[in-house]
């Protein structure tokens, strides 16, 4: 493993850690907001059609944090594993390149590619 490669996945580790405390701590604070807002809106007439539309948004964030979250989870049990930086697809070693600009990822471009692909062809 050359030098350069080995800098960028220890750089990545801590990428991990500090990502996986702030979502969370995001997370928390986005609950907090959520329930101090309920409870101003206490004893205010509404239809329900606001709350419900609000309610969708939330959730919309907390998938798209969720499967941020799952990503990085992912990519540090493949850290444990001491598969960090290999493809879970195809097995071959992600480019350097790539793991600088996504410390998340665990396939290989042209497997995340594919599983997009199939993703989209789901819908
Ligand atoms: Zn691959």
């Amino acid at each position: 493993m050359s030098l350069n490669r080995q800098k960028i996945l220890a750089r990545n580790v801590e990428i991990l850690e500090s990502e996986t405390h702030r979502i969370s701590k995001e997370m928390t604070r986005g609950a907090e907001v959520a329930i101090a807002e309920r409870s101003t809106a206490i004893g205010v007439e509404d239809d329900g059609g606001w709350e419900a539309s609000r309610e969708d948004s939330d959730a919309g964030i907390n998938a798209a944090q969720n499967c941020t979250i799952k990503q990085i989870e992912n990519a540090k049990q493949a850290i444990r594993d001491n598969v960090y930086g290999i493809c879970e697809t195809c097995g071959k070693n992600i480019p350097t390149v790539r793991l600088k600009e996504y410390p998340y990822a665990t396939n290989c471009k042209p497997c995340q590619e594919e599983e997009e692909v199939r993703a989209n062809e789901w819908r």
